[in-house]
């Protein structure tokens, strides 16, 4: 009788959890060929980006809080996970940008924030009459590009609607989501969409507006319906119900253990050796689904192309979450939050931290109370730490001064929570579809598989299915072996 292959998983957040539940056959599993999986997490709990905890008598999320409806994967997920009873619809739509000391409602039908009509900037108060004017001519007389394979997203913007537009509007929104720079994100990874429209060299709003609803990250198969969903309990509800879940399949998780060192064994079954400060793990197949300056730590001396992920910048951030009494707040009366572009003055010679106002409890209607409102202001972006030299109540007192500024006035909160992400969001810049190509070449020819939000697009969706297109790879050199 043949041994039962084994797959070490290293990493435990989304990516991988989808892996292993791809390797132990997803909806249909487990089967008698099962392999037997061990993942290896070097924090003390499973889920990475994706974490959930107590606060203010309510389940929240700590980073991830919610994902992209129109793509499939974690839908399907969710599904066959049979937790579609607590797939849950964002219920506010809609949102508010800080332009020149005023709220404005940001305009409608924008795609990732690039308006997709100068009619539709007309409600948007607080532009410049230069802005407009760019925006009809870039629909009347649109200004020529020459865009080859990639370029900036304020590359395109700039050039064809001005950098008023570019860093008012679009900078606030695609730059929020990826915590990151458009001078910086590559078109090709991060918005397609756009590169798409400016190749096409006429319009880039009319373009976007002809390809209907844009969502981030690689073409693909598309639905309809809500925009956005959560779980009723938290996004970081599903990572524990996977966990769970592999768990009765016999998936073993190793928590609080590091991985530190990976290697090829020359011989016998296994083909690989997985170290940590503990114990040596021999395995069949290895699959990667860390932070990429990690897996270049683990995998870059065993082939260059690997070693390169760790020149990937990842951008901080920060998540401070307050509740607040609803008779002390004034928000605006709709809207999922508010966005902030960079550089708005702050005090004299200082500008604002906060990039982005998250209305928590507006957006998913399991965390709304009567009393009390639940907030979230984002700080931190890849050229912005300053954030990060402040202790927990430094940077609360300061997000608080800084609301006070964008809501005119603003209370003390009754709790309030700081969660930081140092260095967790990759930045896909200009070359970046190149460094992943190669990389997994390298990782193809050594016989290891690569997943996580570093290769396929940050988000959730895009890191499930990440996780899942490695698992059936892995599967391939389990099958070949
Ligand atoms: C602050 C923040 C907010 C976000 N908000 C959203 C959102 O609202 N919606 C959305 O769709 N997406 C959001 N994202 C993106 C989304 O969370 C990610 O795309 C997804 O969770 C990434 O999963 P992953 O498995 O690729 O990586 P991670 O979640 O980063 O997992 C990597 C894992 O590897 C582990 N690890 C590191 N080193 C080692 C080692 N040496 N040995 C073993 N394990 C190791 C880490 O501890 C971690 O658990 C957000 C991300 C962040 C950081």
């Amino acid at each position: 009788m043949s041994a039962r292959k084994s797959v070490v998983i290293v990493g435990s957040g989304v990516s991988a959890l989808a892996a292993a539940w791809e390797l132990t056959g997803a909806a249909n599993g487990p089967v008698d060929t099962t392999v037997r999986v061990e993942v290896i997490e070097g924090a003390d709990r499973v889920g990475g980006a994706v974490q959930r905890t107590t606060f203010a008598g309510r389940e929240i999320d700590c980073g991830a809080d919610g994902f992209l409806a129109r793509r499939p994967e974690a839908v399907q997920l969710v599904r066959e996970l049979g937790l579609d009873g607590q797939l849950e619809a964002i219920s506010a739509s809609g949102a508010w940008i800080f332009i020149r000391r005023r709220l404005r409602a940001v305009p409608a039908g924008v795609a990732l924030g690039v308006p997709t009509s100068a009619a539709s900037l007309k409600a948007t108060k607080g532009l410049s009459p230069r802005a407009r004017a760019h925006a009809w001519r870039d629909e009347h007389f649109p200004r020529s590009m020459q865009v080859a394979s990639d370029a900036t997203i304020g590359e395109i913007v700039r050039t064809k609607l001005g950098n008023e537009i570019a860093y008012q509007l679009v900078e606030p929104m695609i730059g929020g989501i990826q915590a990151g720079r458009i001078d910086d994100l590559s078109a090709a990874s991060v918005f397609p969409a756009l590169l798409q429209a400016a190749r096409g060299g006429g319009s880039l709003m009319k373009a976007l507006r002809a390809q209907g609803s844009v969502v981030p990250g690689p073409s693909g198969p598309r639905s309809e319906g809500p925009v956005f969903y959560t779980l009723r309990f938290g996004v970081g509800s599903l990572c524990e119900q996977l966990e769970v879940a592999l768990r009765a399949r016999g998936v073993i998780f190793t928590t609080s253990t590091p991985v530190t060192a990976l290697r090829r064994s020359k011989t016998g079954f296994y083909r690989w050796e997985v170290d940590t400060a503990n114990a040596t793990t021999a395995a069949n197949a290895v699959l990667v689904c860390t932070p990429p300056t990690v897996t270049a730590q683990l995998l870059g001396a065993l082939e260059p192309a690997l070693g390169a992920l760790g020149d990937i910048a990842s951008a901080s951030a920060a998540m401070v979450t307050l509740c607040v009494k609803r008779t002390q707040v004034k928000l605006p009366p709709t809207g999922t939050g508010v966005l902030v572009p960079l550089g708005t003055p702050f005090k004299e010679s200082d500008s604002l931290m906060v990039t982005a106002v998250t209305f928590l409890d507006r957006k998913w209607p399991h965390l709304a109370n009567d009393e009390t409102v639940l907030l979230r202001a984002h700080v931190g972006r890849s050229d912005d730490e300053r954030f990060m030299a402040l202790s927990d109540d430094e940077l609360t007192r300061r997000v608080v001064s800084e609301l006070a500024l964008i809501f005119s006035t603003f209370p003390e909160p009754l709790e309030s929570l700081v969660v930081r992400w140092p260095h967790s969001l990759p930045q896909y810049r200009v070359g970046h579809g190149d460094v992943v190509t190669a990389a997994r070449k390298a990782a193809a020819r050594l016989g290891v598989t690569l997943a996580g939000m570093a290769y396929d697009g940050v988000g959730i969706p895009a890191s499930i299915g990440s996780g899942r297109t490695a698992a059936r790879g892995v599967q391939e050199i389990l099958d070949a072996l």
